[in-house]
Parts: C-alpha cells; structure tokens; sequence
C-alpha cells in the first residue's frame, strides 16, 4: 500500500536544475512543451532553477516566463549545487506529483507519462534507470555502477540508478525531506525511510549535444560521504548513543581484557608491566572507548535540541481512525 492517495486530475510539477546551459534551455522548454502536450498531460507547471549560472540562462528563462505563465523561474545568488536547486524547486512546487529533470535534454520528457501511470499504481516514488546510459565509461557509467551498488547494500533499497535526475515524486515526500551536499541521490533512500513505496523503471538516455558535463569523478567521493551520513541519519538518529555507546563499551571491554592480561602475566609467569607490551593496547582501547560513551551523550544532546526545538516527531503517521 502506498503511503498517500492520489487524486484523478493530477497537478504535475516539474524541476529543472540549471547550471550554465543557454545552449540548451529554448530546445528544452520547446521539446518538453511539445511532448506534456503529446502525451496529454496539460495541467502542469515548470520550475526552471537558476543555480547562479554565469552566462545568459537566467535572461531565457525569464523570457519564458513572461509568455507562458506556467513556466516558473528561480534564480540562486551564486552556484549552490545541483541538490539546493532541487531542493529550492520541490519548495517552490505546488503539484501533486514532482517530476526533476536534466535541464541538457539528456532525459527523454517523452518517458514522463511512464512515470505518472507508475504513481497512479500506488508508488510513493519512481525513480528512472538509464539502462543505455550515453556518458564515457570510465569516469561515468563504471563508478555510477560501483556507486550504486553499494548504496543498494548499505541503505537496503536497491535501484539499478540512483544518479538518474528523471524521477517523479509525490508531493508529501519530498515536503517532508531536507536536502543537503550531493544528497538529491538519495531521495529514494530518504524516502524509503519514511515509509515510501518506491519502483523504477527503464528511461531513454540521450548523449549531451550541447554545453559541458559540471561533474567528473571527484563527485564520487562526495557520494560516498554522503551516503554514510543517509545511513547514520536512518539508522540511529533518534538513538545515537546506541551507535556510539555500543562502540564505546566494546572498546572499554577490549581495554580492561588486556589489562587483566597484563595482571595475570606479572601473577603467574612474572612479567612486569613495564616489559608487557598488553598494556599499550589496553591503555589505548579503554580511553577511546570512554570518549565514544561520551560522544554518544553529546549526540543525544543534539537530538533532543533538534526535534524539541521544532517540535518534531520521531514517527511518521499514515491513518488515524475516530481521532
Ligand atoms: N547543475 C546544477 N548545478 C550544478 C551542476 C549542475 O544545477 O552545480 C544542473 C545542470 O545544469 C544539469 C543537471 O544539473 O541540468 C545535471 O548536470 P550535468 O548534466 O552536468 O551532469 P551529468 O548529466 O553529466 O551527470
Ligand atoms: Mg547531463
């Protein structure tokens, strides 16, 4: 069952992260424009976002806006990355389903219906597979594949394509999640957290023709991280002393068996401790686990300070009856 109820009329948004790509923008809107109408889709908004582009994006976007009032621009101040401009669209949005989209043409808008008749199934979220991915291999489509391997393992919900921008999201998802660093990847990860009933489904790839690719492999690293503050935020973050306590103690323990050691060696064989190399390791294992304990403490400070703060709620409900 799928977390929220779709209406029959959808209101589709659509968000587009833009970063330098005057190239591309008059054959996006054009082709986007051409194709919602094609597959008969015509109740929808487009929210161009500006990511403080250099060259003259943000002028055709405004051109745009001026004719067609539902085409939307934002723009950023400077360039905050691919994910707040996201982030800033899904804010901006008032669909009942949010489609994002490359602002390159590289996804095909004529796969958007595709993903519209997924969520009317009941998915919470559809997320594209670009299963002929057009990129140079080495420094694209390998890591991507060792990327999402092991994001599929560490967060538990295994998508062949986690970097691909073409997915469609309903609206109470993406309200509720905050995005940060490279994190817009992980969305379905993020929502599969909050109860989410995600799918994927094979989507066209097409070969950047015009304007330069922002990304080269440094960004893999950034993955990398990321992933394991999705993983810390899903797993323990209402409870972070269980983490950091249960590490602590297993140190504290491995600390205070080699201190015994030593203590035995010097009672029965007559080792002294200054020639027992055991007590280094204990003397090292036992402070560090102490720190983490407290560690653990000062993260559950931070918690607490969190979801007090804005009063937050450490479920999510899906129905109530007669309250
Ligand atoms: N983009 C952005 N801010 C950035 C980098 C990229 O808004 O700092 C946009 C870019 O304009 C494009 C999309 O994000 O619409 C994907 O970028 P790109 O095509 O360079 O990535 P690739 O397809 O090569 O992974
Ligand atoms: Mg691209």
């Amino acid at each position: 069952m799928s977390l929220y109820k779709m209406k029959k009329d959808n209101f589709i948004s659509i968000v587009i992260p833009v970063y330098n790509e005057e190239e591309n923008l008059e054959e996006l809107v054009k082709e986007l424009k051409t194709s919602l109408k094609f597959q008969k889709i015509d109740n929808y908004e487009i929210i161009l976002v500006d990511d403080g582009s250099e060259d003259k994006s943000w002028e055709i976007i405004r051109k745009f806006s001026e004719k067609d009032k539902n085409i939307k621009g934002i723009r950023f101040t400077r360039n905050f990355g691919q994910t707040s401009a996201i982030y800033a669209g899904f804010q901006n949005a008032n669909g009942d389903i949010i489609i994002t989209l490359d602002a390159d043409l590289q996804n095909d808008p004529s796969d958007i219906k595709k993903l519209i008749k997924l969520m009317e199934k009941g998915y919470d979220v559809v997320s594209g597979w670009r299963k002929e991915r057009k990129d140079p291999f080495l420094t694209r489509i390998l890591p991507s594949k060792i990327a999402n391997w092991i994001i599929g393992i560490v967060t538990g919900v295994k998508l062949h394509d986690y970097g691909c921008t073409l997915k469609a999201y309903k609206k109470e998802i993406v309200k509720n999640i905050k995005l940060y660093g490279e994190m817009h990847r992980f969305l379905p990860a993020l929502a599969h957290m909050v109860g989410a009933k995600i799918t994927e489904i094979p989507v066209n790839h097409r070969e950047r023709k015009r304007g330069k690719s922002k990304y080269g492999l440094s960004r893999t690293f950034k993955v990398i991280l990321d992933l394991f503050t999705v993983k810390f935020l899903g797993a323990f973050q209402t409870k972070p002393i269980y983490l950091f306590g249960g590490i602590g103690i297993m140190l504290c323990f491995i600390g205070i068996l080699f201190a015994l050691w030593t203590l035995y060696d010097k009672i029965f064989l007559n080792v002294w401790v200054h020639k027992n190399p055991k007590i280094l390791i204990s003397f090292m294992f036992f402070p560090m686990g102490v720190q983490f304990i407290l560690m653990g403490l000062i993260a559950e400070l931070l918690v607490r300070a969190y979801f007090e703060s804005q009063d937050k709620k450490p479920y999510i409900i899906k129905e109530k009856t007669n309250c």
